[in-house]
């Protein structure tokens, strides 16, 4: 019983995925090392399929206003 195989973690060859609006890490799975791939996740997948929906006209002049967002900190 002295003999030390490799174990299948071993090879430890991951990939992260990170999205690539706000830096959430979606998902780690086997694939390259230290390979990081950009994804968008549900919430930033969301707000770019609305901003097709809803194409904004340009950047507001005035944007002074906080988001009407709840924010828990
Ligand atoms: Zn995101």
């Amino acid at each position: 019983m002295s003999e030390k195989g490799p174990e299948p973690e071993d090879s430890g060859e991951l990939m992260y995925v990170k999205c690539a609006y706000c830096g959430k890490w979606l998902d780690v799975k086997p694939g390259q090392m230290n390979w990081v791939s950009h994804g968008l996740c549900d919430d930033c997948l969301k707000q770019e399929l609305e901003k097709f929906k809803n194409p904004v006209s340009e950047s507001p002049p005035a944007s002074d206003h906080p988001l009407p967002r709840g924010s828990n900190s």
